[in-house]
């Protein structure tokens, strides 16, 4: 039976990454939002911290790189046991990005070994290859500029050059989020485009393999602190052996496979939502109550003012999104299907949380707009969350899908 209270076991870990979350990312948010495109030094004390910690069961799961494979996994947590109720990595990297998030989700994106890749090798990957990238930053390049939403799309092709024994891979990939500062790049590419889904197999590039050119970083909005490259693949050569699970074309299988990284991912970018639209919610409590506005509890909230009105009914979306997301990692933990839960989740943190920081924004006016406070970087940085692993209107697509029982094909 899933409880929804924070699991006894993981309360150190969220206590250390709320200190980590207040003494490093809150104290160098408008820092790296002001430098963008300079790298965060600060971050590579607390990545040598989080690996030591790792090694001694501590801060372990505080990022994506730690999630286990597919729907099914529990990352090998040491602490899961078989059957009952487990409380593997996915709650723990939930629960620790959260807290995380609260302070900088910029500055989290760009942690060190952190990268979404390594959920990517984690979800299709075999014995040897998790072995030979384990630890290893890695970023993760799906997207193509023909090719966003619907990734089935994709055009960069992979082809064996039998002499050598390497793919060679071609094309290009755009918004690849630490692809500049990671160790590796997952590439999503095709080793037959007249086969469709099945061709689509993932491959492991090393960040400084020469056929690998860096084409440029993008200014953003938000999340500044997090680099965005955009490269070519020209003539990419990497060993066979970088072919991320079966090289078969299945016809059922390979595409499917791919697409499991985002079972676990998602839930983790909902719970990223979350802790940023915590963060707004609290500062914006500070500033109502020193303008003298009480939230009270034990009033309906339409015989309070406005303001407080407005706040409790905040409150009330960001725990739903809250309780959908921790349903959709406990179910990964608990090796039940949840691609349906995990859009949802990610439906509902990203929306909700991109409301709850604009509204805040809003209730706290001139304050809340002002670069004095860090409220009008928090609305700008949230947005992304309800954008990449997939838009908006896709999980609600994906959602609609799982619930009438329709296929992709079916519901476009
Ligand atoms: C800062 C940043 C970081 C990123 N990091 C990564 C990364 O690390 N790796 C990576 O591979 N990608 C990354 N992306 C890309 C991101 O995943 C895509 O931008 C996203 O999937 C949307 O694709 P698109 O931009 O091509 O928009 P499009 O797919 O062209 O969509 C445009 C609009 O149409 C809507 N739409 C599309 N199809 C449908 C439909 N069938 N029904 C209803 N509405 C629809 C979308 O919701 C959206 O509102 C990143 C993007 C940004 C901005």
């Amino acid at each position: 039976m899933i409880n929804l209270e924070t699991p006894r076991k993981f309360v150190g870990l969220v206590e250390s990454s709320h200190q980590v979350a207040t003494e490093i990312f809150r104290a160098n948010s408008r820092k790296y939002d002001r430098a963008e495109h300079s790298y965060p030094k600060e971050l590579d004390m607390l990545a040598a911290v989080i690996d030591g910690m790792n090694e001694g069961g501590g801060i372990g799961g505080a990022g994506a790189g730690t999630v286990s494979g597919g729907p099914s996994g529990d990352g090998g947590s040491p602490t899961s046991r078989e059957g009952g109720n487990r409380n593997g990595s996915n709650m723990a990297s939930l629960l620790g990005l959260t807290e995380l998030c609260w302070g900088d989700v910029g500055l989290l994106l760009t942690m060190p070994r952190q990268g979404l890749g390594q959920a990517a090798i984690a979800a299709v990957a075999n014995e040897e290859q998790l072995k030979r990238f384990r630890g290893k930053w890695a970023a993760m390049a799906i997207t193509e500029p023909e090719a966003g939403s619907d990734s089935a799309a994709i055009r960069t092709t992979a082809k064996l050059d039998e002499e050598t024994g390497e793919y060679v891979l071609n094309g290009e990939k755009i918004f690849v989020t630490s692809g500049d500062r990671a160790e590796l790049v997952v590439v999503w590419a095709s080793l037959d485009p007249s086969k469709g889904r099945p061709a689509i197999k993932s491959f492991v590039v090393e960040r400084d393999n020469p056929g690998l050119k860096l084409d440029r970083l993008e200014h953003k909005l938000g999340i500044r602190a997090s680099d965005t490259a955009n490269f070519v693949l020209d003539n990419c050569r990497v060993p066979k052996e970088n072919l991320l699970g079966s090289p078969e074309i299945a016809p059922q299988g390979g595409f499917a496979g791919v697409m499991q990284t985002f079972d676990n991912t998602r839930p983790l970018v909902a719970g990223m939502a979350i802790g940023v639209a915590r963060a707004c919610l609290e500062r914006t409590r500070e500033l109502l109550e020193e303008a003298g506005i009480e939230i009270d509890y034990d009033t309906p909230p339409l015989l309070q003012s406005a303001a407080a009105s407005e706040f409790i009914a905040m409150e009330s979306d960001w725990e739903a999104a809250r309780l959908l997301t921790m349903r959709a990692a406990w179910m990964a933990d608990n090796r039940k299907p949840n691609s349906l839960q995990a859009s949802m989740c990610k439906a509902k943190a990203g929306r909700v949380g991109t409301d709850i920081a604009l509204r805040c924004v809003a209730l706290c006016g001139s304050v809340g707009y002002a670069e004095d406070e860090l409220l009008e970087k928090w609305a700008r940085d949230v947005k992304i969350l309800d954008l990449f692993e997939g838009t908006q209107q896709i999980q609600q697509l994906i959602v609609a899908r799982g619930l009438l029982g329709k296929t992709s094909a079916e519901l476009k």
